[in-house]
């Protein structure tokens, strides 16, 4: 039964489902518009909540529960991002290693983790963050990205700079797989900055 909006909206605020994606994180089904549930699939972002029904952790440049990186990767990872931020000081790079499992979409959660963790800069920071999941248990990755980089970068472009990434990720090589990630963002995004300025000078 579909509860009362207002219910769902101290739960999970509307318009969200935008945020997190052009295409449906759960069947990858291609929006043509900004929805709150898959058309095709009925994913939302309360049936994330659902699924994910605990806490989410703080988004930050590393987010490494279990730590799968030294101290020292971890401290050349942030060291990264901050550099990165200068260039690109809209863009917020997340980072984050968690083990999940098959069973988990990584999609999925990548998607809940980005709506529902808090982002120091409040709701607006997300629109241009770049979160980048590795499961290390079932060696995949997922990107989710704001309502900000959704009309800039295509999904099958994230899907290449992660495959830049595997074979780091298979030798378990986390913090050199993020890096590399991290590389191939900011290629891509400072290229797309670009096209943007010409866009709108026109
Ligand atoms: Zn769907």
């Amino acid at each position: 039964m579909k509860k009362p909006a207002e219910e769902r909206k101290k739960v999970y605020p509307a318009k969200r489902f935008a945020r997190g994606a052009i295409s449906c994180p759960s069947c990858q089904y291609v929006l043509e518009h900004a929805t709150e549930r898959c058309p095709k699939c009925g994913f939302s972002g309360q049936v994330a909540v659902e699924k994910f029904p605990f806490p989410a952790p703080e988004l930050s440049a590393v987010i490494d529960p279990n730590s799968y990186l030294s101290k020292e990767e971890t401290a050349s990872v942030v060291s990264k991002v901050q550099k990165l931020q200068k260039r690109l000081p809209q863009v917020r790079f997340l980072n984050c290693l968690v083990p999940l499992g098959n069973e988990i979409n990584l999609r999925e959660f990548g998607f809940w983790l980005f709506n529902a963790g808090q982002l120091k800069g409040g709701p607006q920071a997300k629109d241009f963050a770049v979160l980048f999941l590795i499961d290390p248990k079932q060696k995949g990755m997922s990107v989710t990205v704001g309502y900000g980089l959704d009309a800039l970068v295509m999904d099958t472009e994230w899907v290449t700079i992660c495959q830049g990434s595997r074979d780091l990720l298979f030798r378990q090589k986390f913090g050199q797989g993020i890096e590399q990630f991290l590389d191939g963002a900011l290629n891509l995004l400072a290229e797309r900055a670009l096209t943007l300025k010409k866009e709108l000078k026109k």
